[in-house]
């Protein structure tokens, strides 16, 4: 491998050129027409324009990605998250043309991706799941009432094809089940275009908890510990932390060895997240992201591991250079993501940041495209940067946030910091240990 197509934009594109260079990876950054301003284009070494602003004929547009890799004659593509980095079509025409993609193979992204069969390749490698209907639900109603009536209400009904926290619906009395499968099974056929459903236990007071692994396709894999993203809005991650505060250790021991023997099983390649439900002190696994996560930075910090590079070796055809025992989880971190968002109303808020200033000081990593006169544009997420921390206590970690996000000044746009500002004071947050709820009950809108 000597040079990586970068199909993404904003901080990960950052993230992945920073990584690439390091690594002595010549570079092509691809971009919208909407997107010339952006940060890593003038770090890389060459850039392509790929289409107009709508990420359809862009960051999307697997033909136009494959042939700007053809003419910049580069030999792999990143694809970062988001965009089209968990399609297995996009893998699989990238191999096909002789490329290499920097994540797993298509056939695994194709089973991860679809939730019935993702779920059963963790049950085989003995992976902890949500207690379910085992499988898709059956078209006889009298049935699914049976496999409902022992899984226990709640429940929760999900499309097999779903993602990004659509397709689901929680069931609470027997009567209303059979309406809520139709109604899931006609959104998930109009939306994933695959009609299938199942079922599980709709656990009530869940923590988000997902292990990180590195894995080289060559029957060596890692665990990089853990994270807990339990504060969410819409099932959309607003801060992280690793490792997760007061996890029973045994049962995160167990289930970070059976995530590993899950990705030697797979024949997993890169860096991947097995995502889990955390109650009462036992895990349920939920689903796997075959991709870098926004909130991987944490992981780095408190292992010192870089995981992007470790991603790019590893696809690239090398075997993982660490072994389980070089991990060691020392100290604690923290991740803000700052959105251009309004704090209150939660709408976007794009437009011309006047005056960027990044927080500085020991144990603080700021992951942002943003300097100031650049102009975030309306046609993409609202993500403009990571604020992290790093202490070594979860208290020293807090401290240095609050500072962090203090010092941070990002004006012209409106930006979610007074929300981190205010959560990072908020008694129970800082307490350690919320469930996914806390913070929608916090803003009032559960
Ligand atoms: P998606 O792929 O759409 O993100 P997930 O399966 O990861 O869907 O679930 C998204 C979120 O929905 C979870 O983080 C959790 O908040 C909630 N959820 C999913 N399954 C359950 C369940 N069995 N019980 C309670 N909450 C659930």
């Amino acid at each position: 491998m000597q040079k990586v197509l970068i199909a993404n934009r904003g901080e990960i594109a950052l993230r992945i050129i920073r990584a690439c260079k390091e690594l002595g990876l010549k570079t092509v950054a691809v971009h919208s027409t909407a997107d010339r301003e952006l940060m890593h284009l003038a770090m890389a070494d060459e850039t392509v324009c790929i289409g107009p602003a709508i990420a359809t004929e862009s960051y999307l547009n697997i033909p136009r990605i494959i042939s700007a890799a053809e003419v910049t004659g580069a030999d792999a593509i990143h694809p970062g998250y988001g965009f089209l980095a968990e399609n297995a079509d996009f893998a699989e025409q990238i191999e096909r043309s002789g490329f290499t993609f920097i994540g797993p193979s298509a056939d695994v992204i194709r089973l991860m991706g679809d939730k019935v069969s993702a779920i059963e390749a963790m049950k085989k490698a003995g992976v902890p799941t949500v207690p379910g209907s085992d499988g898709p639900l059956p078209e006889d109603e009298q049935k699914c009432l049976q496999i409902a009536k022992r899984v226990g209400y709640p429940v929760i009904i999900k499309a097999s094809g779903g993602g990004g926290g659509r397709g689901m619906r929680v069931v609470h009395k027997e009567e209303d089940l059979i309406k809520s499968i139709r109604l899931t099974r006609t959104e998930a056929g109009a939306a994933f275009g695959n009609p299938m459903v199942y079922l599980e236990k709709f656990l009530t007071n869940p923590r988000h908890v997902e292990v990180q692994v590195l894995s080289d396709g060559q029957g060596n894999a890692i665990h990089l510990g853990d994270r807990d993203c339990s504060l969410q809005r819409r099932h959309q991650k607003i801060i992280e932390e690793a490792p997760a505060p007061g996890v029973d250790e045994k049962a995160r021991a167990e289930v970070q060895a059976r995530c590993v023997q899950a990705c030697i099983e797979l024949g997993y390649r890169g860096a991947g997240t097995f995502e889990f439900l955390y109650e009462d002190g036992q895990f349920f696994f939920i689903e796997m992201n075959t991709r870098i996560q926004v909130e991987h930075p944490i992981s780095e910090m408190v292992t010192g591991i870089d995981i992007l590079k470790e991603q790019i070796k590893v696809c690239g055809g090398l075997p993982l250079s660490l072994k389980q025992e070089d991990v060691v989880i020392r100290g604690h971190a923290i991740e803000c993501r700052i959105n251009a968002e309004d704090p209150t109303s939660f709408l976007p808020s794009p437009g011309t940041v006047s005056f960027f200033h990044a927080p500085g000081g020991n144990g603080v990593r700021v992951d942002s495209h943003l300097y100031s006169g650049y102009k975030v544009p309306p046609n993409y997420d609202s993500l403009v940067g990571k604020l992290i921390t790093y202490g070594a206590t979860r208290d020293e970690a807090l401290a240095r946030m609050r500072n962090a996000l203090d010092e941070l000044v990002v004006d012209g746009i409106k930006t979610n910091t007074p929300l981190h500002r205010e959560l990072v004071r908020d008694e129970g947050f800082c307490k350690g240990g919320v469930n996914i709820h806390y913070l929608e009950k916090k803003l009032g809108i559960s």
